[in-house]
């Protein structure tokens, strides 16, 4: 807190739409009262020693806050770029990256009762980046599975059921045909859980969990589903399709040394700066962001003005199929706190 008593967050309002979109949510937060004074930084990415790095300013920052929201940030092309994303994950320790999806009541899609949260392991697995060519013509890829990673990101999702009144803990994971990689991550999770007597626990091949997804998404409606990272990094985005697409979901990454919430989209090119943005992705992930804070009752108020100026459709955003610029929607969101 500083000296007029409030948070102090970094804000990292990211390149294309993420100055629009985190504008709006600065907008919405001063309406709303939360008590939150941003500090926004750039972390256009410098090289240094060949390596990309997160400016200084940025980093001691968020060192300093320990949280922050992100817009989203363009990757760089060219030799030496590393994803910054990737940077801010290892930098930062963002060890599990919780992606929530719930189907927006009014907003019609093929599902109405989607609620599912999900728990990616952020660190390691098929993401390592451990790659090389064996001989002209054959390349190998390694996914790296530890104990201490698996066993880190599975007490995080026990904690999180317990949090969230879920009770409830799904293994997804391939140990059936990756023995050793999957069966360790599996095995850890299954330690874990005796830790856990009063949550619920079970396992799930990835296979079997898509399908019954998208047949009937209910099933997952009162459990936290944990896994190693592409399988979290697809079946994410799969639950984000079911309830209308990467605009509406948010996500936080939780790590050791502070955790950031972002919006999972891009920096849409094709819209920038022309006031068409929807916001709603980020706005829910600050208000994921308040109640990691402990600051419920504002998230839930920010979370019902937007999720009725939704249902209403009255002043929504054109990917939601409406005709309101992202000022006029932020303005309908404003209006009902
Ligand atoms: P994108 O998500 O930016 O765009 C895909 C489509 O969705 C576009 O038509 C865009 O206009 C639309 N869209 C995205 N967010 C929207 C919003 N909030 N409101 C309305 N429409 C929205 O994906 P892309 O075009 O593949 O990527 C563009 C850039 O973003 C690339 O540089 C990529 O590396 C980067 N990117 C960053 C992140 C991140 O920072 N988390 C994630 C994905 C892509």
């Amino acid at each position: 807190k500083n000296s007029q008593g409030n948070y102090e967050v970094t804000l990292i309002p990211g390149d294309g739409i993420g100055p629009e979109i985190s504008r709006s949510v600065e907008r919405i937060f001063s309406a709303a009262q939360v008590p939150i004074s941003w500090e926004s930084v750039d972390v256009t990415p410098v090289l240094r020693d060949g390596k990309t790095v997160i400016p200084d300013e940025a980093l001691h920052s968020i060192l300093r806050t320990k949280i922050a929201l992100k817009g989203p940030l363009a990757t760089p092309i060219g030799k030496g770029h590393v994803s910054l994303n990737l940077t801010l994950r290892r930098t930062f320790n963002l060890y599990a990256n919780v992606r929530p999806c719930k189907s927006v009541p009014g907003f019609a899609t093929h599902y109405s009762n989607v609620d599912t949260v999900l728990i990616r392991e952020n660190t390691e697995g098929e993401y390592s980046g451990i790659e090389h060519e064996v001989v002209g013509g054959v390349m190998q890829s390694i996914k790296l599975i530890t104990r201490p990673a698996s066993e880190r990101v599975a007490r995080f999702a026990f904690a999180h059921a317990i949090a969230t009144g879920r009770n409830h803990v799904t293994v997804v994971h391939k140990a059936n045909i990756m023995k050793l990689s999957d069966g360790l991550f599996l095995q850890a999770c299954q330690e874990v859980a005796k830790d856990f007597p009063q949550v619920q626990f079970d396992e799930v091949l990835l296979d079997r969990a898509c399908l019954q997804i998208v047949q009937d998404p209910a099933q997952y409606a009162n459990t936290v589903m944990v896994m190693p990272n592409l399988y979290g990094d697809i079946l994410s985005d799969m639950c984000a399709g079911l309830i209308g697409g990467l605009g509406l979901t948010p996500s936080g990454n939780i790590g050791r040394d502070a955790s950031i919430f972002e919006s999972v989209h891009g920096t849409g090119p094709d819209i920038a700066g022309l006031d068409k943005a929807n916001p709603t992705a980020l706005l829910l992930s600050s208000c994921m962001m308040l109640r990691h804070m402990n600051l419920n009752s504002f998230a839930d108020r920010i979370e019902s003005a937007a999720l009725s100026t939704i249902a209403e459709g009255k002043a929504i955003t054109a990917d939601l199929g409406g005709k309101a610029s992202n000022t006029q929607f932020t303005d309908a969101i404003i209006s009902k706190l």
